[in-house]
């Protein structure tokens, strides 16, 4: 107790996004950071496509009722991908502030287990090798490996991405085609019967899960669970391109 009160005079452990205010000695966040994330509650009812929160009559939202594609059991996000949390996201992607995966892993732990998910492993999505090596670590890594510790399951990096997957812009429909995101499974042993939570930093359309999945499917696991750290509002435009395909 009176080190508590230490350490919070000294002020030993900041909080990892102000820098400021009590980061509680866990790298996680003062309560003013905590409260101005937009983080989606995770008492409330969820959209199983993307984890957000479903914004019609539906069960699913209407971004994923109109995406398709959503091979999995169930979603999870930690928060939007907007104001302070596309602000706290942008800087975890920038590659300088790997402590920002504790109160994201922490957050995200906290979710899951509201969920009652039952998972054996964790598995990131893969950055491409360039990427990586710009970037000082892979924010997904990062982040699914601090889920794993916080809530005891072992996190594997079995993905790979195949080449391709570029850029999408300014292509015809059959060179996206062509282009698409490809993933393959090193050791498919580990996977076969087993529940498997994916991991992503930010989902979008989730195209890229949908196709780390289906590599995942090949190697014959139980159930897949989709996490990611925050969500992007799908705008309209965005919408109507994805339908075009
Ligand atoms: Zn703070
Ligand atoms: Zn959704």
């Amino acid at each position: 107790m009176w080190f508590r009160a230490l350490a919070r005079y000294f002020n030993l452990f900041p909080c990892p996004l102000c820098g400021e205010g009590d980061g509680d000695g866990a790298g996680l966040l003062c309560p003013e950071c905590l409260a101005a994330l937009p983080i989606v509650p995770p008492e409330s009812p969820h959209c199983p496509g993307c984890g957000g929160v479903p914004d019609g009559v539906l069960a699913m939202c209407r971004a994923c009722v109109r995406c398709g594609e959503r091979p999995w059991q169930d979603a999870a996000t930690v928060m939007e991908y907007s104001g302070e949390g596309a602000r706290f996201m942008k800087r975890f992607k920038s590659g300088y502030a790997p402590e920002l995966a504790r109160p994201l892993g922490y957050l995200a732990a906290r979710k899951i287990r509201k969920l009652g998910w039952h998972a054996d492993l964790v598995i990131p999505v893969p950055l491409r090798f360039f990427r990586r090596w710009r970037r000082q670590y892979n924010q997904s890594e990062l982040f699914a490996s601090r889920v794993g510790a916080e809530l005891d399951i072992p996190c594997r990096d079995a993905l790979v991405k195949l080449p391709g997957g570029g850029k999408q812009a300014g292509m015809t429909r059959a060179q996206r085609l062509k282009n698409r995101l490809r993933f393959a499974v090193k050791d498919p042993e580990i996977l076969r019967g087993r529940d498997i939570i994916l991991v992503d930093d930010i989902f979008t359309t989730g195209s890229t899960l949908a196709a780390a999945v289906k590599a995942l499917r090949k190697a014959d696991p139980r159930m897949i669970y989709v996490l990611s750290g925050a969500r992007t509002p799908l705008r309209r435009t965005l919408i109507r391109r994805l339908r075009r395909g």
